[in-house]
């Protein structure tokens, strides 16, 4: 039986503000930026994440409107603009590249795009797909060209929960061969993103722990965030990291390891029987990790968000294409960085959700 996805329409509305990277705000850096993205509250930039298209071949419930309008091509950053945007942004200390979207697999010149990352100064390349589009062959071709890392979302292992909240034709058991395939070609560690939701698929969480271990990957469960398309999202519907680990420790007991990394989204635990995979946990809501935060974004059609809740996005396109320099580019990123905004406010009573959701912004 399909289990319907709440419907809640009292979300706080918010709405996206374009700024300019125009004269004032980049005079505002001075000519003595140095060469690192440092922010007011002391945080530097290591981290960037790329929406590489708006498109999707799911509509998943939270995230995609079924009747959305993509952009134009015009509209999107090329290949060469992300290219040079990452080059200039590794010269100021980014190390991490993540390829998001939409879904990146129907990027149609990924493996190329990631060649050329490749070849400049960067530790990891990684990328987020809803696993249903790439053969071996595609995964394998990704990992030569450089691709390092592999992160593919799953909410339910059941095939008519799946249907439901992805509107989509593919399968549960199509998404857990990609998972196979990454492993086999080496794009390790594979990781299971799960966007986890009271009401929906909260029930799930052993299955998912028992995923972990039958397959050895990290499978990493995600709090519910107020970045749906729908904009339906409320607190209720938020199953908290201490009930995730709550309902999984009913079934395998387990062990916190922490964080990989300081900057790290996940809090991370072991099984306590030494069994293989790891459980992740992404608390965005009930506990926040701005203050370590390393990430900027750039969005599909090259506007860059300092944080995942912004209402204010940095038009870095038209700095591209209007015959930038490189300097330019990288003032107008220590600008951007030192308009990072403290937190997420959630919790805050004026709280104003983005108009942007997550699939528009490169979660
Ligand atoms: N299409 C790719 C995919 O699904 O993996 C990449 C883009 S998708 C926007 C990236 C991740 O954001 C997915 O794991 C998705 O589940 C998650 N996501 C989307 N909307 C979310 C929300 N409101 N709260 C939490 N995670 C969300
Ligand atoms: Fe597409 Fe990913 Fe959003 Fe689902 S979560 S609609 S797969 S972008």
């Amino acid at each position: 039986m399909t289990t319907a996805l709440p419907v809640l329409n009292n979300a706080p509305k918010g709405g996206s503000n374009i700024r300019v990277l125009d004269h004032a705000l980049l005079s505002s850096v001075g000519e003595d930026f140095g060469s690192e993205l440092r922010d007011s509250y002391n945080r530097v930039i290591r981290d960037l994440r790329i929406c590489v298209t708006d498109r999707c071949n799911f509509r998943c419930r939270y995230c995609m409107e079924p009747d959305i309008r993509f952009k134009r091509k015009v509209e999107l950053l090329t290949d060469s603009e992300i290219v040079r945007l990452v080059r200039v942004a590794s010269q100021m200390g980014v190390r991490r590249i993540r390829l998001t979207g939409g879904e990146p697999m129907v990027h149609p010149t990924l493996s190329a795009l990631i060649r050329d990352l490749r070849a400049l100064d960067l530790e990891d390349i990684a990328l987020t797909t809803n696993g249903s589009l790439s053969t071996k062959s595609d995964l394998q071709e990704l990992k030569d060209a450089g691709l390092d890392r592999i992160t593919v979302s799953l909410d339910s292992v059941r095939e008519d929960r799946f249907a439901h909240i992805t509107r989509s034709q593919s399968s549960v058991a199509r998404v857990l061969q990609t998972v196979q395939w990454a492993k086999e070609v080496g794009l390790n560690p594979v990781k299971i993103n799960a966007v986890v939701i009271r009401g929906f698929n909260e029930d799930e969480l052993p299955e998912l722990a028992d995923l972990a271990r039958t397959m050895g990957v990290d499978v990493r469960l995600i709090e519910y965030m107020p970045l749906d398309s729908g904009q339906r999202w409320e607190m209720d519907k938020v199953v908290t990291a201490d009930e995730m680990i709550e309902s999984i420790n009913a079934r395998h007991e387990l062990v916190p390891i922490g964080r990989p990394r300081p900057h790290a989204p996940a809090t991370g635990y072991r099984f306590a029987d030494g069994s293989e995979g790891k459980i992740g946990v992404i608390a965005t809501v009930t506990r926040p990790f701005c203050n370590a935060c390393s990430r900027l974004r750039v969005t599909a059609e090259g506007r860059v968000m300092p944080c995942l809740f912004s209402t204010t996005e940095w038009d870095i396109r038209t700095l591209l294409r209007d015959g930038a320099d490189d300097r330019t580019i990288a003032k107008a990123l220590v600008a951007i960085t030192l308009r990072k905004q403290a937190g997420h406010r959630i919790h805050d009573q004026d709280y104003q959700q983005p108009s942007r959701p997550m699939s528009a912004i490169g979660g």
